[in-house]
């Protein structure tokens, strides 16, 4: 079957990857001149099922009274002129009660683990390099209280089948020695094994270009512009310079999914969640961390790839936006040079910024939609990376119609 990918970043190739698998005839279409140039490029690097909680917590509405006009604070909200950001806004709020917290936190972590037994077949079957690192991802507290609840928090994911242990500050310093080095106290943390970390834009690039060898066609600079349709099914994309047919489409177009479906009659609420990110290189420094942390009191990650320690996070609601705030970014840079004064060059720092595409359940949109062979793979929100061979690999099951290895019940478009 002819099979068109809306979009090259993580999510899209990973899905091209399984399609083509599958024997099918696939082409992606990307308006960037390669794969992996916008959210997917330079984020957190965490392959985090310990991450899988969703943004819209019990705890959410009161830290964002708390954090209101702050202009460093972690998470930046600005009431614009704007109503689907509004009715967004509202549905998420909805979101934020233990009972949702619980179910959307479930399925995040179903999606996330499956995803995590299926990327090391990818490595062995492609041989590409990312920078992969298999030294699990440790969660640091300072606060008792925060301890605590994520110390519960953690109980609750292994009882979901994410297996994590609770550990004391000296036992962070033996799996990670950077941070006895490190002027910032530590009480304790949460240490998940089997997490990962690795570069999803040398992933992603790595996977398309192992994919084009293999046939796979890949039209760069081109900008997809209208679906189109006839007799409920999708039949061709119209892009900048031509009428592109195929049997099925798969639309992975992270926060730009919602702009091009809406006029086939599909809305569907994802919001762009900006986040920054810092890397620092750390070639001639011996104190950057090896090992993926989460640092949940400045709400920020730390990932070392290669010669580089990735510094990530942050959310801003402000449109489509992709101006670097230098105040935000410098905040994380100024953070990550206390913790870790001796990591790397942080004169040399590169700042960059994502666009994270959110829906109001912190859970991607995968499957079918009321067009029989128009499919959605989207919203995956901060867990990209970490859900991309799940998400790749539900798709692929969907169109060969085969049923999914996982419960797919609960993340399509129906549930809104
Ligand atoms: C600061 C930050 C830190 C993060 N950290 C992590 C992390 O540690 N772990 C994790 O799992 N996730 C993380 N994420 C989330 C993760 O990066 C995203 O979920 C993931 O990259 C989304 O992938 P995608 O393929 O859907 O989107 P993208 O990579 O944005 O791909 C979408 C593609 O669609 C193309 N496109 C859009 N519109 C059109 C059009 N009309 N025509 C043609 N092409 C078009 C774009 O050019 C783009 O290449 C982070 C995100 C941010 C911003």
């Amino acid at each position: 079957m002819k099979v068109l990918v809306l979009g090259s970043g993580v999510i899209g190739v990973t899905t091209a990857y399984f399609l083509h698998k599958d024997g099918h005839d696939v082409t992606v279409i990307d308006r960037q001149s390669s794969a992996g140039q916008e959210t997917s490029f330079a984020n957190g690097g965490q392959i985090s099922a310990s991450q899988a909680m969703s943004w819209a917590s019990p705890e959410t509405p009161q830290l964002m009274l708390k954090w209101l006009g702050r202009n460093d604070a972690p998470l930046l909200y600005r009431m614009r002129l704007d109503p689907k950001l509004w009715v967004w806004s509202l549905r998420f709020l909805a979101n934020c009660n233990p009972k949702n917290f619980t179910l959307n936190t479930a399925k995040n972590l179903r999606l996330a683990l499956y995803s995590r037994t299926l990327l090391p077949e990818i490595r062995q079957n492609t041989g590409i390099e990312y920078d992969f690192l298999n030294k699990g991802i440790i969660q640091v507290c300072r606060e008792e209280k925060d301890f605590q609840a994520y110390a519960k928090q953690a109980c609750v994911l292994k009882d979901l089948g994410c297996e994590n242990k609770i550990l004391t500050a000296k036992q962070i310093f033996e799996i990670e020695p950077a941070f006895s080095a490190s002027p910032d106290k530590i009480i304790g943390g949460i240490y998940t094994p089997d997490d990962e970390s690795g570069d999803a834009q040398k992933f992603t690039a790595g996977l398309a270009e192992y994919l084009f060898n293999l046939g796979v066609n890949f039209r760069y600079n081109e900008t997809v512009e209208k679906i189109n349709i006839k007799n409920n099914r999708v039949t061709s994309v119209q892009t900048n310079k031509e009428l592109v047919n195929s049997d099925a489409i798969i639309v992975s177009l992270a926060s730009y999914s919602p702009i091009l479906l809406k006029p086939l009659g599909i809305n569907i609420p994802i919001q762009p969640a900006k986040g920054y990110s810092v890397t620092v290189p750390t070639t001639g420094y011996n104190a950057a961390p090896t090992v993926s942390i989460t640092d949940a009191d400045h709400k920020i990650v730390f990932s070392r790839l290669g010669e580089r320690l990735r510094i990530a996070g942050t959310v801003e609601f402000t449109g489509y936006n992709t101006d670097i705030n230098h105040e935000r970014v410098r905040s994380i840079l100024n953070i990550a040079e206390h913790i870790f004064p001796a990591a790397g060059d942080y004169s040399r720092a590169e700042f960059w910024t994502g666009l994270r595409p959110l829906t109001p359940d912190g859970a991607p949109i995968i499957g079918k939609t009321r067009y029989e062979n128009l499919y959605l793979n989207t919203g995956h929100g901060s867990l990209g990376w970490t859900m991309c061979a799940g998400s790749g690999k539900i798709i692929s099951d969907l169109i060969n119609n085969r049923s999914s290895s996982i419960n797919v019940s609960d993340i399509g478009l129906n549930r809104f």
